[in-house]
């Protein structure tokens, strides 16, 4: 079969097909998304090697369990969470599994993913996707679990002023969901043809460099993924305001992202008295029922689609600064 592997660089090779090991689902991907962790892999800022990919849209061609675990799943469709708990440590026995220290995840951390043609997965980690959500929707299903997940932290209060920074998927998802909350939401982003998108959502946009650092926004959402960006957040946040770091948008446990935040000027979140806080990965599940609802639109936030054997040329172009998703099926 054909994997995308990554090795001090990014190669389509040919591999046996991977072996599921008990309570593992085999996964035939239908569509599978580049996104930013990936891109920081392939930078070098994200220690892994192996096969790339965390985000997909799949068939569940086989499951390693009993029958009745087979007949849940075989030939169904599925979205997954992609970081793989060890069920063994005192954070998850604690019910803090998304922060356990052990966890792999598909295609970052000790996991191969499944940028391949089949990839495997722990069989728990799957949702099943209804059918009248699309493969191109349901792709986004963790973003949007992020986004809610994002906004549950939120605990907005009243009619709050929200800023979202970032104009990538991230950023025009979590307005998105923001928006619906009785919040009055902009975003704030460096590339007009991707945060124009938010006319067709009633959503207030403007370039980044067109704002004055005003400190009256009740809460501050960080999508951008850079150190400027959280700075820019704290400078934007009213006194004792929320500033939401979404700077990390997978779970990369212990290093990783992390790096990409380091010498942040802290001083705005003391003097201020903000209160600063990191929303990680949600729930797919919350997401799959959000497209399920329409709650959310994804349709314009696929750039390109290219086929797995395209995957460096895929690559690239997920690099451009206009590309908002590059998928792959
Ligand atoms: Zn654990």
């Amino acid at each position: 079969m054909k994997a995308v592997v990554f090795e001090k660089s990014v190669r389509v090779e040919e591999r046996g097909e991977p072996l599921p090991a008990p309570g593992d689902a085999l996964v035939r991907p239908l569509l599978v998304g580049i996104a930013s962790p990936d891109l920081a892999v392939i930078a070098g800022r994200v220690a892994f090697s192996g096969v790339l990919g965390h985000e997909f849209v799949g068939t569940v061609e086989r499951v390693e369990a009993d029958a009745a675990e087979r007949k849940r799943w075989e030939g169904k469709r599925v979205v997954g969470t992609p970081w793989i708990p060890c069920a063994a440590c005192e954070l998850c026995s604690r019910g803090l599994s998304a922060q356990c220290q052990e966890r792999r995840v598909l295609g970052l951390h000790r996991r191969d993913g499944c940028f391949a043609d089949r990839f495997t997965i722990p069989a728990a980690n799957l949702v099943e996707i209804p059918k009248a959500v699309s493969d191109e929707a349901a792709v986004f299903a963790g973003v949007i679990g992020g986004a809610v997940h994002a906004a549950r932290i939120a605990r907005f209060e009243g009619k709050p002023y929200v800023t979202v920074l970032g104009d990538g998927p991230t950023a025009l998802i979590t307005a998105q969901v923001l928006a619906k909350l009785n919040a009055s939401v902009r975003v704030l982003g460096t590339n007009p043809e991707k945060f124009s998108l938010c006319e067709k959502w009633g959503i207030r946009h403007r370039p980044v460099s067109e704002v004055g650092k005003r400190r009256d926004q009740d809460v501050v959402v960080d999508c951008t993924g850079a150190a400027e960006g959280l700075e820019l957040a704290m400078q934007l946040a009213r006194p004792r305001g929320t500033v939401i770091a979404r700077s990390a948008p997978a779970p990369v446990p212990l290093t990783g992202l992390v790096n990409s935040v380091k010498g942040v000027d802290l001083s705005p979140a003391v003097c201020n008295e903000l209160h600063v806080v990191g929303a990680g990965a949600g729930s797919i599940r919350d997401g799959v029922e959000a497209l399920a609802r329409g709650a959310v639109d994804v349709a314009s936030l696929i750039s390109r689609k290219f086929r797995l054997g395209e995957a460096v040329e895929a690559i690239a172009w997920a690099k451009r600064p206009e590309a908002l998703r590059v998928v792959m099926g």
